[in-house]
């Protein structure tokens, strides 16, 4: 079948919940995808922020087939050897104490709230607790992680969501201080804010935040799924500020392809909220994820991956302030390491489209941010053939 014919496939197949770029792609090498017709394509999405060594890393693949032949799943009712290093590995990186795995970003997110709920029931045995989130913010698409998604585009056809969730303002301390109450329970947000259009947060919010949470004892809940594993140039974006969290949660490039997230807690946390029969999941942390998720942190560390992030997203941040300060119809550009986005007065989608047909992958962050979420290994001179096309759009 031709690349057309799959399209069409698709589009009679699939539930229509996507507008898809009209490509198909096949396989990738390095920092390249190539679709059906063999066309080959620079990718600065890194399957959002996913794909930290590339596509068609060896040692990764050979990991990922290794585990095949030996033992894909079993269950959480038993133990497996790479669960066991995977969460070993993920706690020396994080300085957290205690792992869950989960099988998505937003799954993640439900484990947080549930953390979240059973600490402060477990303390004063109410129901009533509330979480405040941020305006802008994007956590996932299950209903609890939906709820506290601060866009309500994203909310408006499946309310109710789960209730007492309070929406404060990113980096404006004082909208979160008018908020809490007695009932506050936890204050979540990503600590650098990815569909919502790349907003770091400020080190003043970070440190007010963690001081109200150690203050009233509420949960500080970070969402790392998109700018965690190493994407700032920090293996947890947090750690840039030298702010710990109580709780985080990781997804995205942990597996490097393979499904999987996890929610982590402090050692006072885990000793204060689930225990046995009050969270689950069949697929969560079974023997092939977990391999992958193990051998993404082998990888990080030989491949000094982080070097890398902070040398050429400097570099990817002087070239796009350059083009920021030359284009009037720029606005904004913000971001960190391989975060980063570029503001528009228009829809960029034009742009992407403009970008896909020369032979560049890019995606946006709402409608008038280009984002910029490589794989982790680009090279200076990617960055300059990605400029080059991205220009030639312009
Ligand atoms: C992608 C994303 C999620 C949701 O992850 P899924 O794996 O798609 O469920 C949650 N939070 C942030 C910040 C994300 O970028």
């Amino acid at each position: 079948m031709t690349q057309k014919e799959y399209i069409d496939k698709a589009e009679s197949a699939l539930l229509h919940t996507y507008n898809r770029y009209q490509v198909v792609f096949d396989h990738g090498d390095g920092v390249y995808l190539y679709d059906l017709d063999g066309k080959k394509y620079l990718d600065f999405v890194a399957g959002i922020s996913v794909f930290a060594f590339g596509y068609n890393c060896k040692e990764y693949n050979d990991a990922v087939k290794a585990q095949v032949d030996k033992i894909i799943h079993t269950s959480n009712y038993y133990y497996n050897v790479p669960a066991v290093e995977a969460a070993v590995k993920l706690k020396e990186a994080s300085g957290m104490d205690r792992v869950f795995f989960t099988n998505s970003g937003a799954e993640a997110i439900e484990g947080l709230i549930k953390t979240a709920r059973k600490y402060a029931f477990l303390k004063d045995g109410s129901t009533d607790h509330e979480i405040i989130a941020m305006e802008h913010s994007f956590h996932g698409r299950t209903m609890g992680a939906l709820s506290v998604t601060g866009n309500p585009h994203y909310r408006e056809a499946f309310e109710p969501g789960i209730g007492n969730i309070k929406f404060a303002k990113m980096n404006d301390f004082e909208s979160v201080k008018a908020l809490v109450n007695e009932k506050t329970c936890a204050i979540l947000f990503e600590t650098v804010q990815g569909e919502g259009g790349i907003y770091p947060a400020t080190k003043e919010f970070m440190e007010q935040v963690r001081a109200l949470c150690d203050e009233k004892d509420i949960l500080m809940m970070l969402d790392e799924v998109q700018c965690g594993m190493g994407r700032t140039g920090y293996m947890f974006a947090w750690q840039k500020y030298g702010i710990k969290p109580d709780c985080m949660a990781v997804a995205k490039a942990l597996g490097c392809g393979v499904p999987i997230g996890a929610f982590l807690m402090t050692e006072k946390v885990g000793a204060h909220s689930l225990v046995a029969g009050d969270h689950g999941t069949t697929y969560g942390g079974n023997p092939l994820a977990t391999a992958a998720a193990s051998k993404v942190f082998d990888l990080f560390k030989e491949k000094d991956i982080l070097k890398n992030v902070k040398e050429t997203g400097d570099y990817l941040y002087e070239k796009l302030e350059l083009l920021y300060n030359e284009k009037e119809d720029i606005v904004g550009h913000r971001g960190l390491g391989f975060l980063q986005g570029l503001e528009f007065d228009h829809p960029v989608s034009e742009i992407i489209n403009k970008a896909l047909e020369k032979g560049l992958v890019l995606i946006n962050a709402g409608t008038n941010i280009i984002r910029f979420v490589p794989p982790l290994i680009v090279s200076k001179k990617n960055v300059d053939d990605m400029l080059d096309i991205l220009k030639s759009c312009l």
